[in-house]
Formats: C-alpha cells, structure tokens, sequence
C-alpha cells in the first residue's frame, strides 16, 4: 500500500478505501461506526475499507 501525502497540513487523517474497487472514499471518521457509502458497490465501508452491515429494517416474510 502506498503512503499517501496531501497537504501538508497539521493533521494526519487516513483515507477510506473501499477493498473492492480501491475506490477512494474520503478520510476516514472519527468514529468507528461511521460508513462512508461506496457508490460502486453499494454499500458502506468503515474506515478498515470492508464492507459494513447496516442495521436495516427489513421485513421478512414468514
Ligand atoms: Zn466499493
């Protein structure tokens, strides 16, 4: 994995990359339960760039 340098500003925040596609989702969240949604996949990445679970509401039948 490449290091990556922006600006060389005072804080040093990671970058969200989405394990999939190696999309770049923006920094990363100052909590862990924050996602960023991935428009390629569809689906939210936490800061580790897996895929996260979202708690949905879904009704399932039966
Ligand atoms: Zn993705």
């Amino acid at each position: 994995m490449m290091a990556m340098v922006g600006d060389s500003g005072d804080e040093v925040v990671g970058r969200i990359i989405c394990e999939t596609y190696g999309s770049d989702l923006g920094p990363q969240q100052p909590f862990p339960n924050n996602c960023v949604l991935c428009k390629r996949c569809g689906k939210w990445v936490g800061n580790d760039g897996k895929a996260q679970m979202r708690k949905l509401r879904i009704r399932v039948r039966g």
